[in-house]
C-alpha cells in the first residue's frame, strides 16, 4: 500500500460531474477573470463566515499583501508576527514596506504566544499577523486585548483554518480583516491560486477592491495591483463550499483516529487543542525527537510525510539579517527537530489510517527493543 500525503484526486472524483460542468460553464460563458461566478462566491463566502465583505484576490499571499497596504504600513512600521508559519506571513510584511518582528510560539498549540506578543511591543509596532496554524485557532482573546490596549491593528492569517472555531465563533471574524488561500491543498482549495480578505470594515473593503484591480475599473483613483480571481477558481469554489463542513468533520474523525491509535506509542506528542477550540486539520502534525529515523521508516513503507516547516522562518536565511539566535524563539526553535504532519484528507480511508499506525507503532516496537522478540530468544539461550 503507498499513502500519499494529499489525494486531490480522490476529492475530484467525488464530485466530478459538478465541477466538469462548472468549469464547461465558464468557458461557455468567457467569464475568465472575475465575472459572475467570482461575485457568487464573495457572497458565499461573506455569508458562510458570517462577515461583511469578501474580497477575491489572485492568492493567499497577496490577500496578506493588499490587506497591509489598506491598513496603511509604511516604511519604519513593525508588524508582530509568528516565527513558526509559512513566509507568506512574513514577506509581506516586509513587501508592504513594514519590519518584521518574529514571537515565540506557545508550546502547546503552535500559535504565536501572547505573553511574546507583549514583550516586542514598541512605539513602532502598528500591528500583529496572528497564525491560526495547522487549523488551530490562535489564542484570539488575549491578542485582541493586546490590540486594543496599543491601538494596533490584527489581521488573521487564516490560510490554513477554514472554519475552526474560538470560543464558539469562526475564525477569521476577530481582527480588523482576515486572510484566506484557496491554495488547492487547503481544506477549501481551488484547481490554481485563488485567495481572499474578508472584513466587516465597508471603507477597507472599497479600498482593497480598488488596490488589487489597477487602483479602480474606470476611473484609476490610484495606483493599484493586479490581483483577481479567475472564474475557473470561483465557479470550483462555488461547487465545492457547500461541501465544506462534511469535509472539516472528516478530517476531524481522522484526526480522532490518530488521537486514539498513537495514544502512549514511543515518545509520540498528539496535537493538543487549546479549551473552547475547534480545530480544522489542515495538518496533523506529531513531536518526536525520534523524528528523522521515524520519518525514513515511514517512506520506506511507502507513507509520504511533510515537514511543516523544516525550520522555523527566523532561521532561514531571508531572515539572517535580523540576527536571531536558537534561545530567541526556544519553541519554535524546539519544534524544527520533531515535528513531522501525517498524512491526512478527507478520503483518507480507515485502512489507509491504521496502515500508518502500524508502521509507527512498528518502528517504536523496534527502536525499544532493537534486536525484535525472536532476536532477545535467540541472545539469552545463547
Ligand atoms: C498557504 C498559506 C499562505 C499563502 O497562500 P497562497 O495562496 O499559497 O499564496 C499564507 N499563510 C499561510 C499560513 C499559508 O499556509
Amino acid at each position: 500500500m503507498k499513502i500519499p500525503f494529499v489525494d486531490l484526486h480522490a476529492q475530484y472524483l467525488t464530485i466530478k460531474q459538478e465541477i466538469d460542468k462548472a468549469i464547461a460553464d465558464v468557458i461557455a460563458q468567457s467569464a475568465f477573470i472575475r465575472g459572475p461566478y467570482v461575485d457568487a462566491f464573495e457572497e458565499a463566502w461573506a455569508r458562510a463566515l458570517g462577515v461583511k465583505r469578501c474580497v477575491s484576490c489572485a492568492n493567499g499571499t497577496d490577500a496578506l499583501y493588499i490587506a497591509m497596504r489598506a491598513l496603511g504600513v509604511k516604511p519604519g512600521d513593525e508588524v508582530i508576527t509568528s516565527a513558526h508559519s509559512w513566509i507568506s506571513t512574513s514577506e509581506t510584511i516586509t513587501q508592504a514596506g513594514g519590519r518584521v518582528v518574529f514571537c515565540d510560539t506557545d508550546e502547546e498549540t503552535f500559535t504565536i504566544d501572547p505573553a511574546d506578543i507583549e514583550r516586542k511591543i514598541r512605539p513602532a509596532t502598528v500591528g500583529i499577523i496572528p497564525v491560526h496554524l495547522y487549523g488551530q485557532p490562535a489564542d484570539m482573546d488575549p491578542i485582541m486585548a493586546i490590540a486594543r490596549k496599543h491601538k494596533l491593528w490584527v489581521i488573521e492569517d487564516c490560510a490554513q483554518a477554514h472554519l475552526a472555531k474560538y470560543k464558539g465563533q469562526f475564525v477569521g471574524t476577530f481582527g480588523n480583516v482576515a486572510t484566506f488561500s484557496f491554495y488547492p491543498g487547503k481544506n477549501l482549495g481551488a484547481y490554481g491560486d485563488a485567495g481572499c480578505a474578508v472584513t466587516n470594515d465597508d471603507r477597507l473593503a472599497d479600498w482593497m477592491t480598488t488596490f488589487a484591480r489597477h487602483g479602480g475599473k474606470g476611473e484609476h483613483v490610484m495606483e493599484g495591483i493586479n490581483s483577481r480571481m479567475d472564474g475557473f477558481q470561483g465557479a470550483i469554489l462555488n461547487v465545492k463550499l457547500p461541501h465544506l463542513s462534511a469535509w472539516t468533520k472528516a478530517r476531524q474523525r481522522v484526526a480522532a483516529k490518530y488521537d486514539h491509535f498513537l495514544e502512549g506509542v514511543g515518545d509520540i506528542g498528539k496535537p493538543e487543542v487549546a479549551a473552547g477550540c475547534e480545530h480544522v486539520y489542515h495538518l496533523y502534525v506529531i513531536r518526536t525527537e525520534k523524528r528523522d529515523s521515524l520519518r525514513k521508516h515511514l517512506t520506506d513503507a511507502g507513507v509520504a510525510t511533510v515537514l511543516n516547516y523544516p525550520k522555523a522562518l527566523p532561521f532561514y536565511p531571508a531572515y539572517a539579517y535580523l540576527g536571531h539566535e536558537p534561545a530567541d524563539f526556544p519553541v519554535a526553535y524546539a519544534n524544527q527537530s520533531c515535528i513531522l504532519s501525517l498524512p491526512i484528507y478527507p478520503e483518507i480511508t480507515d485502512e489507509m489510517i491504521e496502515f500508518v499506525v502500524e508502521h509507527i507503532d512498528s518502528f517504536f516496537q523496534k527502536s525499544e527493543n532493537p534486536l525484535g522478540i525472536e532476536g532477545q530468544l535467540a541472545e539469552r539461550h545463547g
